[in-house]
């Protein structure tokens, strides 16, 4: 099945709806690591969730969906571009034991101090324009109620999620409902349109939106809704990763510390978080990266 997404609204009501679902952009992304089954899991609903979320938002840069953890999951990150490439990387602690059958909170938010973050990171900066971000406390027992939580507080719109992921495929709905103008949320039938359309994909499981395409799914929970089909879109995995994106990294680390590597090692070598590709500069390489290297400090890459 393709990688898909479809985004759809309800006609005559301020409630919107999006599905995704993610085969072959998946697979290839967890292919690359060994992430433990609970892990890779909890990877793949963020990654569909960013999918959902990136396309509701009228924004021209990536969306970044990070958790930071105090389990045995230090870090998950989720980068979602406008064209809907998607990259996504877990860090674990040394060590770490992950449990079978773990979930949000065993993994990231073990004693009560894991964070959601989510960053705006404009892809032409003004200058002086910072991304802007969002951060939010863990809450709930899945990723689907911690983003709830995230858009009440941040957003302050109405949000749902149903999100699923395993080792083949990671596929998520979301519903909101829209401001309307001055924003005020939609009155005009009393959120009873949204009601439905809730109450419709709460009766939903994982394994249905794991395995049924998108336009099927919508077909089966609404054919008694008007709706209209306003855009079908196709997320794919893509790194974004580059070696001038890693030289200007380096620049901004200073010559004396990446000199100080060169000494000891013979050579840098930065391995991309998300895609694993090796990025070699010798001796040579940075002495030419800070005689013509870039300081834009604004564009450097977000290896951790
Ligand atoms: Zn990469």
């Amino acid at each position: 099945m393709n990688d898909a997404l479809l985004k759809f609204l309800f006609d005559g009501a301020p409630v919107r709806g999006e599905v995704v679902q993610l085969r072959e952009a998946w697979q290839q992304m967890i292919a690359l690591h060994d992430y433990p089954p609970p892990v890779a899991r909890l990877l793949g609903e963020m990654t569909a969730a960013a999918a959902l979320l990136s396309t509701t938002i009228k924004f021209n840069g990536a969306l970044v969906f990070q958790i930071h953890g105090d389990g045995p999951v230090k870090l998950l990150v989720v980068e979602c571009q406008p064209d809907l490439a998607l990259r996504a990387t877990a860090k674990l602690r040394a060590g770490a034991h992950v449990p079978d059958g773990a979930g949000l909170r065993e993994l990231v938010n073990a004693g009560g101090h894991g964070r959601c973050a989510i960053t705006l990171d404009p892809r032409d900066p003004q200058p002086g324009q910072q991304p802007y971000q969002g951060v939010v406390p863990l809450e709930g027992a899945s990723i689907a109620q911690a983003l709830e939580s995230y858009m009440r507080r941040s957003e302050q719109l109405d949000t749902r999620l149903w999100l699923a992921a395993d080792g083949a495929g990671a596929a998520g709905l979301l519903l909101q409902r829209l401001p309307r103008e001055g924003g005020r949320i939609g009155e005009d039938d009393h959120g009873e349109t949204w009601q439905r359309a809730v109450t419709l994909a709460s009766t939903l499981d994982s394994r249905e939106l794991l395995s049924i395409g998108p336009d099927e799914l919508v077909r089966r929970l609404y054919w008694q809704e008007r709706l209209d089909a306003v855009a079908r879109l196709t997320p794919r995995f893509q790194c974004t990763c580059s070696r001038a994106r890693i030289g200007r990294m380096l620049v901004s680390l200073g010559r004396e510390e990446v000199d100080s590597i060169v000494a000891e090692l013979g050579s840098v070598t930065v391995t991309c978080d998300f895609c694993n590709a090796r990025h070699e500069f010798d001796a040579v390489d940075v002495g030419q990266l800070f005689s013509t290297g870039s300081t834009d400090m604004g564009a450097q890459d977000s290896l951790h």
